[in-house]
């Protein structure tokens, strides 16, 4: 049977400062168990479409005025970001924003804090977390501004996991990393998907890692889809060649 839909976009405009029209109508779906790439470059609307999911549209003066947002079949538009997170649904933000001042475990720590669960619970999802970041485990007690890039977008999907997440946005996870280290980070994403079923929306402007690991994407331009598919066949269309891989 067809996979079901966690997550559907439908029709969704997103204005900012009451005048700025950047999303024209933004749908998409991602099935349960997926990785779903949100493709296009800088300024696309990517980052936006993600915020507007999470409900994290009012800090930037922004707010969807079409369309709807379901999770699970049921209208999330309303609902705080917490909410959100008790749902099971969690966003990692660009540019990682781990607190700098706290150590990797304590970063991850914070990841918990809507876990209504018990002690016993969390300490259990820690210690998965380590097994899926190995280098995270090495790195516990380090202070996170004295660790890597990679380490710090690990330990921002880290603290992202702590919640128990059903569904992952992530945005620019590649973001000023080294192409190895960007191989690590969605090697563990894939794994994630592949062992716990975790799945992923994921923004990026790095078109052929996003389409290597990603079953499925959309490609956004000045805030409309212009084009979605399958991976495989995205990878093969002449105009993504052209326009998004650098083969033209
Ligand atoms: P990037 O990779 O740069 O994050 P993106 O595809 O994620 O690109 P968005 O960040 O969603 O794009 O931005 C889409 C458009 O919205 C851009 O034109 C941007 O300048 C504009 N924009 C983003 N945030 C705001 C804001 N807080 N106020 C006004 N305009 C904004």
């Amino acid at each position: 049977a067809a996979a079901s839909t966690v997550l559907h976009v439908n029709g969704i405009e997103v204005i900012y400062n009451h005048v700025i029209l950047v999303l024209k109508g933004v749908s998409l779906k991602v099935p349960e168990g997926g990785i779903v790439a949100l493709l296009g470059g800088n300024g696309a609307g990517k980052t936006t479409t993600l915020r507007a999911v999470s409900n994290l549209l009012a800090g930037e003066r922004g707010a969807v005025t079409k369309g709807s947002i379901e999770l699970c079949g049921e209208r999330i538009e309303a609902l705080s970001p917490s909410e959100l997170v008790k749902r099971g649904l969690v966003q990692v933000m660009e540019g990682r924003h781990c607190f700098a001042h706290l150590t990797i475990e304590e970063n991850l720590m914070t990841g918990a804090y809507t876990r209504t669960d018990g002690k016993a619970a969390v300490a259990t999802t820690l210690e998965k977390v380590y097994s899926y970041f190995p280098r995270l485990k090495t790195r516990r007690t380090s202070q996170a501004a004295y660790t890597s890039g990679g380490e710090q977008q690990m330990c921002a999907i880290g603290r992202a996991l702590m919640a128990n997440p059903r569904t992952v946005l992530l945005d620019e996870p590649s973001m000023g990393l080294a192409p190895q280290i960007v191989d690590e980070v969605f090697g563990i994403v894939k794994d994630l998907n592949e062992k716990e079923r975790v799945t992923f929306l994921l923004a990026e402007q790095n078109t052929a890692m996003a389409l290597r690991y990603a079953d499925y994407g959309y490609i956004l331009e000045n805030g409309r889809v212009v084009m979605d598919g399958e991976a495989k066949s995205l990878r093969e269309n002449a105009d993504v060649k052209e326009f998004y891989l650098g083969m033209g």
